[in-house]
Formats: structure tokens, C-alpha cells, sequence
């Protein structure tokens, strides 16, 4: 990732938290909601500003309902049906 990166920023919203994140993209609909959009260098930037979920890629909504179905599946599955014993020490 470059130092002299663009990002952009929501500014004037009437939410504070809009402005404690950056977008990578410009037509992100993170800033859509935004009354302005400053684009920035990112190394102007407090290191408290958080990349945005949404143009990171972090946030998923097509997984976040199946998350825990998944990870209760995980619980109960041996690691053999899923195709993990090699990662289990007790077979080494
Ligand atoms: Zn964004």
C-alpha cells in the first residue's frame, strides 16, 4: 500500500464516527449518506482513523448471519470430517 495513497473522507455529516473512518473508494455507500467528501492524502490522516469496513473488504453481510451457524458447526464437527486431521498434533 502506498504512503501517498488517496482516500477520502465523510465531512459536515452530523455523525462523528463518519469522520473516524477513510474510504479507498470514492463510490463507496459508506459515503453516500455524507453531505461532503473530502479526498485526502493518507498520511495526513490520524493513525486512529480506521480504514472503512465497507471498502476494506472486512465487512461481509451475506456472512455475518451465517457466521455463527458456521462456527457452531465447527464445534461440533470432528476435524477429520472436516478435513483437518493434519492439523492435529495427536496424529504427528
Ligand atoms: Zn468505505
Amino acid at each position: 500500500m502506498s504512503e501517498h495513497e488517496t482516500v477520502w473522507i465523510a465531512v459536515g455529516g452530523r455523525s462523528n464516527s463518519a469522520q473516524r473512518s477513510y474510504h479507498t473508494d470514492p463510490n463507496c455507500s459508506g459515503l453516500k449518506s455524507a453531505k461532503r467528501v473530502a479526498e485526502k492524502p493518507r498520511v495526513t490522516l490520524s493513525a486512529r482513523t480506521k480504514h472503512c469496513r465497507l471498502c476494506s473488504g472486512d465487512y461481509r453481510p451475506h456472512a455475518a448471519g451465517d457466521g455463527r451457524k458456521m462456527q457452531k458447526r465447527l464445534l461440533e464437527s470432528k476435524p477429520e470430517d472436516l478435513g483437518l486431521s493434519s492439523l492435529s498434533e495427536d496424529s504427528a
